[in-house]
């Protein structure tokens, strides 16, 4: 599911009715561009679905194994802090998880570095005042209303 900005309350409402658990407490809404709230979608899927799964699974192992010793500790359901843009890249902070969760949140971090904050297609870190990750298209954009705000004589 790609979003345009213009969506930001669709994309919100759907991210709370879908993972109440993750979004019970303020963390400051979803201040990065839409081209990334696909990859949040996603992380956030796949938190909730690790959470679930695994605690499931303790519940299933506490009631039928005789091993208990064998059983591994409930994963701590994940809370959002905050989720925001930092030096072009997706900062996602959160309470709770595991190894697994955090390995999740890198790789969607990662994934973010190398797409356009704006549109979401692939894209690379560019330099000049507020380092942004964008394609070419939105690069060339910022370009142009940088050379309107500051005139050409600015090589930023
Ligand atoms: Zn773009």
């Amino acid at each position: 599911m790609n979003y345009t900005e213009d969506q930001y309350d669709v994309f919100e409402k759907r991210m709370h009715e879908t993972y109440p658990a993750m979004f019970g407490k303020p963390y400051g809404g979803f201040a990065v561009g839409a081209g990334w709230w696909p990859i949040i979608e996603a992380l956030c899927g796949q938190i909730q679905h690790h959470i679930n799964w695994a605690n499931e699974t303790r519940e299933r192992l506490l009631k039928d194994n005789p091993y208990k010793n064998r059983i591994p500790d409930a994963v701590p359901q994940v809370t959002v802090d905050q989720i925001k843009e930092k030096f072009g890249g997706l900062r996602f902070y959160y309470t709770g998880g595991d190894d697994m969760i955090d390995g999740m949140v890198r790789m969607a971090e990662s994934w973010a570095a190398r797409h356009c904050e704006e549109c979401g297609r692939p894209g690379r870190s560019r330099g000049g005042g507020w380092i942004r990750t964008l394609c070419d298209e939105h690069e060339a954009e910022r370009q142009e209303q940088m050379k309107k705000r500051f005139g050409n004589a600015t090589d930023l």
